[in-house]
C-alpha cells in the first residue's frame, strides 16, 4: 500500500481542476492533482498548424486578469485567440439587433475567444513549473473520513490523505456522489452542435447570436475570418442537421444567421453535447468542496460554465489565502463560507440562461422590446446595456 500525505487533493483535471491545482500551489499548500484519464490524454499539444479545435471558449475579462495573476496567461498562444469588442443579438422578430459594445461598459473589450487546447497546454505548463504531484489513470475507490482527515483510496491501494479535497471531477462527480451530494436537473431537451467556419465577410470582432423558440446560435469570432458556431436546437433538429453533409449544414447555418457573414464554409468537423442543467443541493460535505461542473451546469448559451467553475476556485483561494497557518482548512466553518459566497453567483447564473431559454421561448419580440427599451435609457446613467455586460464580463 502506497500512502501519500498532502495539504489538497484536486479529483479532475480538467479546466477548472487545473486551475485549482495551480492557484493552491502558489499559495504553498502540497497538492495532489488526481484524473482518470491517462496524461497523455489530458496533456493536449497545441499544434499550430492545425485547424481550428472545435471546442473554443469566450473568457471573460474577469478570467483573463485573475489567469495573468497566476502566470497561466504567458503560455497562451495570443495569435489563436480572438478579443470580442461588440456582441450583436437578434429574436425572430428584429431585423436590427442589439448591439452591446466595449465602448459602454468603458471596458478594453467584452471577452476573448480561445481554443480549448490552446488554454489546456497554457494550464499544465504552469501545472509543471509549480512541480505539482501527479496521478494519472486513477480509479478512485472509497472516500472516507478521519477527525482531521479526509482519505481517497485509489484501486491499485495508493491512499492519498490530506485536510481537503477539491472535487472539480465533472458534471457526473464520482466525488459528489460518494459525498451524497444530490443535484437538482433540467434537461433543455437541446443538443448543441459546435462547428468552425470560414466566412465570406470580416466578422469585425462581434459576437453575435439569434435567439429563436428553445434555440440559440451563436457565431464567435476566431482571427482572420474564422468564426466558431455553437448551435443549440432541438434534440431532434440536431440530430436531422448533424446527418448533412457539410456543404448543406453550412448554408443552413448561413440562412440561420440571416446571411450576415456571407458564405461559411465548415473548417474541420463538428461535435454535439446533450444539454442539461445541474446544481447541486449542497457546495460542501465534510472535509470536501465542489467546483465547476460538478458544482453546477449551465446552458452554454452566455458562455460562462467554466468562468463560473474559475470563479468558485477564485472564492475557494481569497478565503483560504485569509487563514493563518494554524488553522484548518478543512474545517466546516470555513467551507459554509464558500458555499454562502458561491450560491448567489451559481443561483444567478443559472437562472439566467434557464430564464433566457423560456423567454425567448414564449416571447419572439423579446430582443426588439429590450432594444426599444435600452435605447429609451441610453441618456442615463444606468442602462439595460450596461447591466447585461457587466454580467457577462464579471
Ligand atoms: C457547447 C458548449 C460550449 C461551452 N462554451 C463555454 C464558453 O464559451 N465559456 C465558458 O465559460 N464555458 C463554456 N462551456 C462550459 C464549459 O465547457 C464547462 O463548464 C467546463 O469545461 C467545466 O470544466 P470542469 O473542469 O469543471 O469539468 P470537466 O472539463 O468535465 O473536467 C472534469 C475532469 O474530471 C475527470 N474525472 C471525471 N471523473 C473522474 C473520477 N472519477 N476520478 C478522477 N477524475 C475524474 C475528467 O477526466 C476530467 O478531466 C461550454 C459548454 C458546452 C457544452
Amino acid at each position: 500500500m502506497k500512502r501519500i500525505d498532502a495539504d489538497i487533493i484536486v479529483v479532475g483535471a480538467g479546466l477548472v481542476g487545473l486551475v485549482a491545482a495551480i492557484v493552491f500551489a502558489k499559495q504553498n499548500k502540497q497538492i495532489v492533482l488526481l484524473d482518470a484519464q491517462p496524461k497523455a490524454a489530458k496533456k493536449l499539444e497545441t499544434d499550430k498548424q492545425a485547424a481550428w479545435d472545435e471546442r473554443i471558449y469566450a473568457l471573460t475579462p474577469g478570467t483573463e486578469t485573475w489567469l495573468k495573476a497566476l502566470e497561466v496567461w504567458q503560455h497562451v498562444d495570443l495569435s489563436r485567440a480572438n478579443a470580442i469588442h461588440a456582441m450583436h443579438l437578434w429574436d425572430e422578430t428584429s431585423d436590427e439587433p442589439l448591439e452591446l459594445s466595449d465602448n459602454d461598459a468603458n471596458l478594453p473589450k467584452l471577452g476573448l475567444i480561445i481554443e480549448n487546447q490552446n488554454l489546456i497546454q497554457a494550464l499544465w505548463q504552469q501545472i509543471d513549473a509549480l512541480g505539482v504531484t501527479l496521478i494519472t489513470d486513477a480509479k478512485c475507490k472509497f472516500l472516507e473520513n478521519t477527525e482531521q482527515h479526509v482519505q481517497l483510496g485509489l484501486e491499485d491501494g495508493t491512499i492519498i490523505s490530506t485536510k481537503l479535497l477539491v472535487a472539480a471531477d465533472g458534471v457526473n462527480s464520482w466525488v459528489r456522489q460518494r459525498a451524497n451530494i444530490t443535484v437538482k436537473q433540467k434537461d433543455f431537451q437541446q443538443t448543441a452542435i459546435v462547428a468552425n467556419f470560414l466566412a465570406e465577410k470580416n466578422h469585425s470582432n462581434i459576437a453575435r447570436q439569434w435567439f429563436a423558440s428553445h434555440e440559440t446560435l451563436a457565431l464567435l469570432p476566431l482571427p482572420d475570418k474564422y468564426v466558431s458556431m455553437v448551435w443549440s436546437v432541438s434534440t431532434e433538429r440536431a440530430n436531422e442537421l448533424l446527418k448533412l453533409p457539410s456543404r448543406q449544414f453550412a448554408v443552413a447555418v448561413q440562412a440561420q444567421s440571416r446571411d450576415v457573414l456571407g458564405e461559411l464554409k465548415q473548417i474541420g468537423n463538428h461535435v454535439s453535447f446533450k444539454l442539461n442543467q445541474q446544481t447541486a443541493t449542497n457546495l460542501i460535505a465534510e472535509r470536501v468542496v465542489l467546483v465547476g461542473d460538478a458544482a453546477h451546469q449551465i446552458h452554454p448559451m452566455a458562455g460562462q460554465g467554466m468562468n463560473l467553475g474559475f470563479r468558485d476556485v477564485m472564492q475557494l483561494a481569497s478565503s483560504l489565502i485569509k487563514l493563518n497557518t494554524m488553522q484548518d482548512i478543512g474545517e466546516r466553518t470555513f467551507l459554509r463560507q464558500y458555499e454562502r459566497a458561491r450560491k448567489t453567483d451559481i443561483v444567478a447564473m443559472s437562472g439566467l440562461t434557464s430564464g433566457l431559454d423560456n423567454l425567448f421561448a414564449s416571447d419572439s419580440g423579446m430582443i426588439k422590446k429590450v432594444t426599444n427599451w435600452g435605447l429609451r435609457q441610453l441618456n442615463s446613467q444606468t442602462t439595460l446595456i450596461k447591466l447585461l455586460i457587466q454580467q457577462a464580463a464579471a
